[in-house]
This record gives C-alpha cells, sequence and structure tokens, in this order.
C-alpha cells in the first residue's frame, strides 16, 4: 500500500483548505521559480524519465507529447495548453475531487507544463455540471494571480502565462481533445480527424497540448521529488501513483491514490473494505470506466491495475474508474445502459457511429428482454466490427468494446435469456 509521505494529493479528502495558504503549506508553489529555471528541454526530459503516461485514459507518454511541440513560433503563432477538466466518462470522478480540493496543484502543474512548451497561455475546459468545482478553480486561480504567480512574470520567472476557465455545456462529446478545440473556438463540439495532432494544428490552428488535469496536477511534484522518485511506483511502462475511482458493490466507494499496478484484490481489500457480500458474490469489473470492456471476476481478481495488466486481459486501465459489479447485478442491462448512453452522447457526424450506435442499443435492449433470435448475438458482434475503427473518434470503438467485452464473456447468459423467451412465448401459445 502506498504510504502517506509519497501521495501527491495530501488534501484529496479536502480535510485541509483549498485556499492558497493552505496549499502552499502542503508545499504548492514552493519555489516555481527554480522550477522553470531548469528550462524547457530539461523539464521535457525529466517528464520523460518519469514514465509518466496520459492520466485522462488513453494513457499516452506525457513528456513525449509534449516534445511534439515547435520550439519556435511559426509566423508569430502562439502555442497553447488545453487542460481537460470535461470528465465525463461513466465511473470517472478523479478529477473532481482535484478541483475541489487541491485546485493549485493543477494551476502551478498549468505554468510549469506550460512553460515547458512554450505555450501562452492555458485553458481549463471544465465539465459544465461541475458547478462547485469551477467555482472553486476560479476563486483559485483568481488567488494565483493576486498573488503574482499568474500573469506577467508569473512566478517571479521572467516568464508570462495566463490560465482561463471554460465552462462546458454537458456534452460528452466535448471530452474528446479536438471536440474540446472546436467548443472552445466557439463551435459546435464534434471531433476533427486526426491527424492533423493538436500539437500541428490545435486551437485556432496554433501548436496546442490537450492534457488530462491529473497528469498535469502531477508535474509540480514530479519536477520536485525526481524523476526516479515517480517510476519507483508501478512497473515499467506503468509507472507512477494514480487516483483509482472504485463504485459500485463494494462496502465503501471511495477515490484514492495508489501505486499503479497493485492488484485489483488488495486495492478492494484495503481501500473499500471489500465486495459487497464477500469475494464469491463478485460478477465482474469494468475497470477503467465505460469504454473498456468487462473483465469477469475469476479474471480480475489477481490482475496488476495497470496499462498493460488490464490490456493483456482485453481490456484497459482507462481514467483507472473501477465498477464493481456482484451477481445482484443484471450485467445485459448494465451494458444495454452504456449502449444507450453511447447512443445519447454521438456526435453523430460519421455514419457507423451514428446508426451503429442506436442499432447497438436497439439490439441490446432485444437480448435484455431475450426477444431475440441466437444468431442476433453474432450479428450484434458484427455490427461492432463494423463500428469499431471506421469512426472519426474514439466514440465509436467505446460504444462497441463494452458489448464485445459482454459477448465474450457472458455468450451463456445472453443465450439463457432468448430460451427462456421462447419458453414462455411458447407456454403462452399453449
Ligand atoms: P488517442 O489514443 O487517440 O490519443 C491520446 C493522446 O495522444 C491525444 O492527446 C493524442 O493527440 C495523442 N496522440 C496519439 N497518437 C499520436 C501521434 N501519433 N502523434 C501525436 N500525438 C498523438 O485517444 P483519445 O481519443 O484522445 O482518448 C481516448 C480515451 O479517452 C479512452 O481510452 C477513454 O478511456 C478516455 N476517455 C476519458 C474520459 C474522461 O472523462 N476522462 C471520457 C471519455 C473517454
Ligand atoms: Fe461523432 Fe461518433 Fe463520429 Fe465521434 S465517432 S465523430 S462521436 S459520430
Amino acid at each position: 500500500m502506498l504510504a502517506d509521505k509519497d501521495r501527491i494529493f495530501t488534501n484529496l479528502y479536502g480535510f485541509q483548505d483549498w485556499g492558497l495558504k493552505a496549499a502552499q503549506q502542503r508545499g504548492d508553489w514552493d519555489d516555481t521559480k527554480a522550477l522553470i529555471a531548469r528550462g524547457q528541454d530539461s523539464i521535457i526530459d525529466e517528464m520523460k524519465a518519469s514514465g509518466l503516461r496520459g492520466r485522462g485514459g488513453a494513457g499516452f507518454p506525457t513528456g513525449l507529447k509534449w516534445s511534439f511541440m515547435p520550439k519556435e513560433s511559426k509566423d508569430g503563432r502562439p502555442s497553447f495548453l488545453v487542460i481537460n477538466a470535461d470528465e465525463s466518462e461513466p465511473g470517472s470522478c478523479k478529477d473532481r475531487e482535484i478541483l475541489r480540493h487541491d485546485p493549485h496543484k493543477l494551476i502551478e502543474g498549468a505554468l510549469v507544463a506550460g512553460f515547458a512548451m512554450r505555450a501562452r497561455a492555458a485553458y481549463i475546459y471544465i465539465r459544465g455540471e461541475y458547478i462547485r468545482e469551477a467555482e472553486t478553480l476560479q476563486a483559485a486561480i483568481d488567488e494565483a494571480y493576486d498573488a503574482g504567480l499568474l500573469g506577467k512574470n508569473a512566478a517571479k520567472s521572467g516568464y508570462d502565462f495566463d490560465v482561463f476557465m471554460h465552462r462546458g455545456a454537458g456534452a460528452y462529446i466535448c471530452g474528446e481533445e479536438t471536440a474540446m478545440i472546436e467548443s472552445l473556438e466557439g463551435k459546435k463540439g464534434q471531433p476533427r480527424l486526426k491527424p492533423p495532432f493538436p500539437a500541428g494544428a490545435g486551437l485556432y490552428g496554433c501548436p496546442t497540448t490537450v492534457n488530462n488535469v491529473e497528469s498535469i496536477a502531477v508535474v509540480p511534484t514530479i519536477l520536485r521529488r525526481g524523476a526516479s522518485w515517480f517510476s519507483s511506483f508501478g512497473r515499467e511502462g506503468n509507472a507512477g501513483t494514480k487516483l483509482f475511482q472504485i463504485s459500485g458493490h463494494v462496502e465503501k466507494p471511495c477515490v484514492v491514490e495508489e501505486a499503479m499496478s497493485i492488484p485489483f484484490r488488495e486495492l478492494i481489500e484495503k481501500h473499500c473494505g471489500g465486495i459487497t457480500g464477500g469475494w464469491d458474490n463478485l460478477l465482474a469489473v469494468i475497470p477503467g470506466g465505460s469504454s473498456v470492456p468487462l473483465v469477469p471476476a475469476e479474471q480480475i481478481m489477481d490482475a496488476p491495475m495497470d496499462f498493460d495488466g488490464l490490456k493483456a486481459l482485453g481490456s484497459g486501465l482507462g481514467t483507472a474508474a473501477v465498477i464493481v459489479m456482484d451477481k445482484s447485478t443484471d450485467i445485459v442491462r448494465a451494458i444495454s445502459r452504456l449502449s444507450y448512453f453511447y447512443k445519447h452522447e454521438s456526435c453523430g457526424q460519421c455514419t457507423p457511429c451514428r446508426e451503429g450506435t442506436g442499432w447497438m442499443w436497439r439490439m441490446m435492449e432485444r437480448l435484455r428482454t431475450g426477444d431475440a433470435a441466437v444468431e442476433e448475438i453474432d450479428m450484434l458482434q458484427q455490427v461492432t466490427k463494423q463500428v469499431e475503427g471506421h469512426t472519426i473518434c474514439a466514440l465509436g470503438d467505446a460504444a462497441a468494446w463494452p458489448i464485445q467485452g459482454l459477448i465474450r464473456h457472458f455468450r451463456p447468459e445472453l443465450e439463457r435469456r432468448i430460451a427462456e423467451h421462447n419458453a414462455q412465448f411458447m407456454e403462452a401459445a399453449e
């Protein structure tokens, strides 16, 4: 279990004040000028050495992503940092805790990361429903300006840097980085085709990096404590500490910072008081937010909770939003509900997603009630394959994968429902 001294988010539960003075007492904004004085290349090298992978779900190496930003401005165009606080993945609620209780970690991280990428400003795009969090974040930004930590000669570093907060309006798709950029530009939030990636053409056509809240908030601590300290947690390719969000059928749902690669059973025993009804009652787990396939109980027990460990099980770490389902769960209904979510949130821009998400949800509903033919299970699988990989953004994949996971692991349950429905139909007909 991660020792208290190794936790980055020391105010995760809001036991202390979130404000500037209290944050400084916890070590935030401690000689930020010296961090910046290390220089852009040195900061990026340190981030690469730390092994930090993006905490928004995709796990792209953070230092590498920063290195894609241009060192020289072309035609006087500025560069930008966009911070993704549009946390909307079902099950995910970690960035919310940072915004509520540790906003200065994020703001200081924005300055240091922005400097490393030669960005002129950071835009923090916050989920519209996070009303109180937005109030806290804006108040923390104002405090930082008043203390000279942002703006001209930010933190006396000689670097000018602004931070702006922008509130979303409730569309899940605006969490996709290029839809977020469109939305910031005042347009309808619809993803753009990649490439070009944002570092080539991002906000207002300028070089931009989009990073998740947690990815940016850990930066100052990594620089202060060193890349080797951070990479000493977890294992190769899966380094660091991580916020896990555990919900569903556990005794004590929680958000907790732990070392990457902690085995699932240990995570649940140590922090959540176990599974409701005991371990024999566990049915399945969605380990990384709704976009990744479920893993059945017998496979997840000893799995390392990291990118590679969960990929090996045909799933993923995603945002580390761990949704635990015990045997009281109607697993088909649960996945059908997610299908409805993706159908509802599809931006409608590309045909496989716009049409496919509706098809998948309607077929899932037929399978939920059993009012379907057995062949429709394979037909549904084919529909998911026609959506997966054939869309502009990852929402199509995210809609397909949970269904594929259900068919892979719970086909007998789907067949049982159809048989039961048919038997009832025959009985009624007699
Ligand atoms: P992605 O793999 O396409 O990209 C990840 C990041 O790496 C992006 O910033 C992208 O620009 C960059 N990148 C990838 N390849 C690159 C290349 N060749 N050159 C330069 N940059 C490159 O994934 P994505 O669509 O950004 O994110 C999908 C993930 O988002 C899913 O895994 C899901 O878990 C997660 N997600 C999170 C939330 C949330 O609330 N946090 C919501 C929905 C989805
Ligand atoms: Fe829009 Fe879906 Fe296409 Fe993404 S995959 S661009 S959400 S229609």
